[in-house]
């Protein structure tokens, strides 16, 4: 039996989706904060770049009355979780990943996610000028 995975010590962090139904809580230090400007993503989020920041799996727990965000298979090794009821695009989690990827403007407190790589900045529009942490 594999043992239940240990949930990180440090700071716990809130998140929630536009109209409060989702909501979570993530703890320890965030976990490579990045722009994503892959042709997939920002399709979806209708954005030119998601900030994406990293927690560890073990440490999140939904903390809201709607429970846990709805699941769309986006890639067929990726999971992504949307408020069900306002659409608010809430996390990423690849299928094998001990790492949740939350939107980094879902974060109550963004302090220590300014990002410090850019996806697939080949992709990204041209007029989009960034300055990385
Ligand atoms: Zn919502
Ligand atoms: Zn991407």
């Amino acid at each position: 039996m594999t043992p239940a995975p240990v949930p990180p010590s440090g700071p716990a962090r809130t998140g929630h989706c536009q109209c409060r139904r989702v909501t979570y809580r993530v703890l320890g230090d965030p976990i490579d904060p990045h722009l994503c400007s892959c042709p997939h993503e920002t399709r979806i989020s209708g954005a030119p770049a998601v900030l994406w920041v990293g927690f560890d799996r073990a440490g999140l727990t939904w903390t809201g009355p709607g429970g846990e965000p709805t699941w769309y298979a986006t890639w067929p090794t990726l999971r992504r979780g949307f408020c069900p009821r306002c659409g608010t695009h809430l996390v990423s989690v690849a299928d094998d990943s001990d790492t949740i990827m939350v939107t980094g403007f879902s974060l109550t407190d963004r302090s220590g996610t300014d990002p410090v790589g850019h996806s697939y900045r080949q992709e990204a529009v041209p007029w989009m000028t960034i300055a990385l942490a």
